[in-house]
């Protein structure tokens, strides 16, 4: 009477049909149930529905339900419970080992423990501040659990993968207090159930600042021939190169708000620049002393690290370098000989004009030939001398200096060598500001 009072779509009714069938321990059968009730492990939820059903079941037995009996005993033997008593009293014995776990043979407990226990382990001695857990798990589990699912038109379940997920997290998190991290974790473990293996992704460490460079002929990346060998001496990637061994890192990238020719000096704030260390061995790291590091490396190349800063930030320099203004200072070489006079029409002339430039010659091989459109904001000369003057020129970023001086036949217009009816060269340049656009 009982049983055929229960509803049909009662939780009793569906694990008895399920244990009858398939022998589960208590995390797979409670996770099938797992969107009932909350804050509950799925062993935990599981051993509830077993012990339930146990009991209802027992009870139709005892007072007579001779259908119950047989269900009663299946589901004895599927639940493995270790209810000595009750086995008894009905005779079950079984014949062998008790069964597995039809969906994870039993493995599920000592999974998330030894998982656990290994990752917690790395994170301490790596002094980790998040992370967060990836699980691979194998197809046929997966289809396991699916076809349960399917067979008893279940709602409200949850995957394996899911669980294992959140249950490894929450363990390391009790190991270690390190807290798990869906946004930004400095490392995500991969856990590989199919040849059990972790494998870690760290996330790279990145520091926001500014490198100034007082030499010429040093580039900004490691300039190698065709030959192997290096066409400048010094590049700002070897200083930043060098700090590696500090950071116990497998690579140093750099991302740079634009760039200056190798002749010319960056000077003044310096030039915004963000070093990316990819796998980093800590996450930690004492910027000053990565500061004097990366210092002692030249004398002619030097950083002023500020922050670290997320991945995001890279594209926000990027993008703010043709946004930000520069101040440039020039040493002109001029065929014909000048008077201050002229020098100051030129200021004139150059005040808040937009400069039309084709791709400059000298660059002509590497990039496609386009025109631009750039502002020179101010200009301001120092006389030298007949053949010889200084200037300073604030311009808009993205503007090609030497051209605009030059003229480069024309590809820039207008040019100073075509304000001042000369030949003009450009005999040293030097980026005096950037401005910091972020
Ligand atoms: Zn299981």
């Amino acid at each position: 009477m009982l049983y055929s009072a229960m509803n049909s779509d009662g939780i009793t009714t569906i694990v008895i049909k399920i244990l009858k069938k398939y022998p589960l321990c208590d995390r797979c059968l409670g996770r099938l149930f797992a969107r009932l009730s909350k804050n509950l492990g799925n062993d935990e939820r599981g051993k509830a529905l077993k012990i339930t059903t146990i009991m209802e079941l027992h009870k139709m037995v005892l007072e007579g339900n001779k259908e119950a009996l047989n269900d009663l005993k299946e589901v004895l033997i599927n639940s493995k419970m270790p209810l000595i008593g009750l086995l008894k009293e009905f005779n079950i014995s079984y014949q062998g080992d008790a069964p597995r776990c039809y969906i994870c043979e039993d493995r599920l407990n000592e999974v998330i423990d030894t998982f656990s226990e290994l990752i917690a382990k790395n994170i301490v001695e790596s002094k980790r501040e998040s992370f967060l857990i990836g699980v691979v798990v194998p197809h046929n589990l997966i289809e396991k659990e699916l076809n349960i699912a399917r067979e008893f038109q279940l709602q409200y379940w949850e995957s394996i993968k899911r669980e294992l997920k959140r249950e490894i997290g929450k363990k390391v998190q009790q190991l270690t207090g390190v807290k798990v991290d869906f946004e930004a974790p400095q490392v995500t473990y991969i856990v590989n159930l199919i040849n059990n293996t972790i494998k870690m992704e760290i996330r790279s460490l990145f520091i926001y600042g500014v490198y100034k460079k007082f030499g010429r002929m040093i580039s900004q990346k490691i300039w190698l021939r065709k030959d192997g060998t290096r066409k400048y001496k010094l590049a700002i990637e070897d200083a930043i190169k060098s700090t590696l061994i500090y950071v116990k890192a497998s690579d140093a990238v750099m991302h740079i708000a634009g760039r200056e020719d190798v002749d010319v000096r960056m000077l003044g704030n310096g030039r915004p620049i963000i070093l990316e260390y990819k796998n980093p061995y800590i996450h930690t790291i004492d910027l000053k002393t990565l500061n004097d590091t990366l210092n002692s490396f030249s004398p002619w190349i030097k950083f002023n690290l500020k922050m670290t800063v997320r991945r995001n930030f890279v594209s926000r320099v990027k993008k703010g370098s043709t946004e930000a203004f520069k101040i440039y200072r020039a040493i002109i070489y001029s065929d014909k000989a000048l008077s201050s006079k002229d020098l100051v029409k030129l200021e004139k002339e150059f005040e808040g004009k937009i400069v039309m430039q084709r791709t400059p010659t000298r660059v002509l091989s590497r990039k496609r030939d386009r025109v631009r459109y750039r502002q020179v904001y101010q200009v301001k000369t120092l006389y030298i001398q007949p053949h010889l003057f200084e200037a300073l020129i604030k311009c808009e970023g993205g503007l090609y200096v030497k051209e605009l001086i030059t003229g480069d036949n024309g590809r820039t217009l207008p040019s100073f060598s075509q304000a001042l009816n000369s030949t003009l060269n450009c005999l040293m340049l030097d980026v005096l500001y950037v401005h910091e656009h972020i």
